[in-house]
């Protein structure tokens, strides 16, 4: 299986030139240059989660040997997920929820975050790249927790993560400044996300700090959803979830399922996408924005357009104004890589572009600020089941999809963090008074759902904040420096 870029099909990568690379050259995306067929069920059957793993990633890692594919999920999906199956599905009234936070950092990122260190190590050491390699990344809240935790003491790597001081929640912040690991540091910075995600992208970009850091033995690479290292692995439990459910006799073989995605940088939902086209038996792709709800309207009006306010919500993953993966989808639709080049100008500099037809059935909607609250305690009432804002997201889009289409398809809904994460919102959706200390709140939740309180979240009222650094954005290249111990006059 080949790669190549959604802006230059000239531009050919083997998957692990691609998942070194992060992003093309030219600023398109690594895509397959085909989708393999999925395997028979009866060969899926009996598997295991890791089993799973291995069919679908050897599939399209195909220059990565064998064991070096069964190392890697063998040191993904073990103990450090709470469940033994990694992903379990709680099933309602009419909904299967696909419960993908049950791995070290309670959210979904972490089901491709732990894998992605041993795929990257692995490709660094065949292609005898003899530099350390250094994570950079911003994050809104997510990511950089789940980055932390995987790359964690990961020789060889090295995982910087900068944050806007103030603009995550105090759980999120705890999680990322209480982080162990010798390679593992992290920044405050002073600003937004966007002036973290800039800040970031400038010094990508930045050809004489990236020269200065290879002369000291240093490259910079990403952990952001546009790796392929990270979409690949999440095609895993969509094949996992229908295999569950032909298990519990929910749905019969061949019988079409929907799927729900809770959608900001739009790599879940692809990687539901590439399940189907492997032939998984998806009827509906259904893709869920809150307020900000640029994919909403573009699927919708066929118009994107990022020239709008970026709105804080109660499920700030999918606060997100370009959805980068979305290029990929559109790459597959048109297989035109001249439109693409053309869209994304379009983007940068106007703004905006339109897409004329969509061949691919998706249904987009949104959900406000008040009707997640609402589907937070109609599902507690009705099923005393607590799910997350994000999640709740994802059932409101849900329900108006039924409202509107009158489609009796079994429905898996990928439910995307760990209410515990997001406390606040989901006490006071569920008619509770949250507290100043975010620890009673956590222990009231885990009374409420009658679900232990996750050890990763008890132990944060101990343990020492280690990483206290605050910087400004134009102090990010002398706090890398600092952090690698690179002197700038050598
Ligand atoms: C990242 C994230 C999302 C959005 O996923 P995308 O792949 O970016 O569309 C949704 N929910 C949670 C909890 C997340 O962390």
């Amino acid at each position: 299986m080949k790669y190549y870029s959604t802006r230059d099909k000239n531009n050919i990568v083997s998957s692990k030139e691609a998942i070194i690379k992060g992003i093309s050259e030219e600023g398109g995306l690594f895509v397959p240059e085909s989708f393999p067929s999925f395997p028979s069920i009866e060969e899926l059957i009996n598997c295991n989660y890791k089993e799973l793993a291995y069919k679908v990633l050897s599939l399209y890692l195909t220059d990565y040997t064998e064991e070096e594919l069964l190392s890697a999920v063998d040191g993904a999906y073990d103990e450090k997920f709470r469940s033994e199956n990694i992903v379990e599905i709680k099933s309602t009234e009419n909904a299967h929820f696909l419960e993908l936070f049950h791995g070290p950092t309670l959210a979904f990122k972490d089901m491709a975050l732990t894998i992605l260190p041993y795929l990257l190590k692995a490709a660094i050491k065949d292609k005898n790249i003899d530099k350390e390699i250094v994570i950079l990344t911003a994050t809104s809240g997510d990511t950089g927790k789940a980055a932390l935790e995987g790359f964690k003491d990961v020789e060889g790597i090295n995982v910087i993560v900068f944050y806007p001081h103030g603009g995550v929640s105090h759980i999120q912040r705890l999680q990322m400044v209480t982080q162990r690991g010798s390679n593992t540091f992290v920044s405050a910075i002073r600003g937004n996300f966007d002036d973290a995600q800039s800040g970031v992208k400038e010094i990508f970009a930045d050809e004489d700090f990236n020269e200065l850091l290879e002369k000291q033995g240093y490259i910079l690479s990403s952990a952001n959803s546009i790796n392929i290292g990270r979409l690949i692995p999440q095609i895993i439990y969509y094949v996992y979830g229908y295999i569950e459910l032909l298990r519990k006799q929910a749905i019969s073989k061949g019988e079409k399922i929907n799927i729900v995605v809770p959608t900001g940088n739009f790599g879940n939902i692809l990687a539901a996408y590439y399940a189907k086209r492997m032939g998984l038996p998806v009827n509906r792709l259904i893709c869920a924005s809150n307020n900000n709800k640029v994919l909403s309207d573009f699927f919708n009006t066929g118009i994107y357009n990022k020239e709008r306010d970026l709105l804080l919500t109660s499920s700030p993953s999918m606060d997100i104004l370009v959805s980068s993966n979305l290029e990929r989808f559109l790459y597959h639709l048109s297989d035109d890589e001249n439109l693409i080049r053309e869209k994304m100008t379009d983007l940068k500099e106007k703004g905006k572009y339109h897409w004329d037809s969509f061949r691919e059935d998706i249904y987009a909607n949104y959900t406000n600020e008040e009707e997640t609250a609402y589907w937070i305690k109609e599902v507690y009432e009705r099923e005393n089941y607590i799910i997350d804002p994000h999640t709740a997201v994802a059932y409101g889009v849900y329900m108006k999809y039924l409202e509107a289409e009158k489609d009796s398809s079994k429905t898996l809904i990928a439910s995307t963090a760990s209410p515990f994460k997001f406390h606040k919102k989901v006490l006071t959706s569920i008619g509770q008074t949250p507290t100043k200390d975010d620890f009673i709140d956590l222990k009231k939740i885990s009374r409420l759902s009658n679900e232990g309180l996750p050890k990763q979240l008890g132990e944060l009222e101990t343990l020492p904040e280690l990483h206290k650094t605050v910087c400004g954005k134009d102090e990010m290249r002398n706090i890398i420096l600092r952090f690698l111990k690179v002197n700038k006059d050598d």
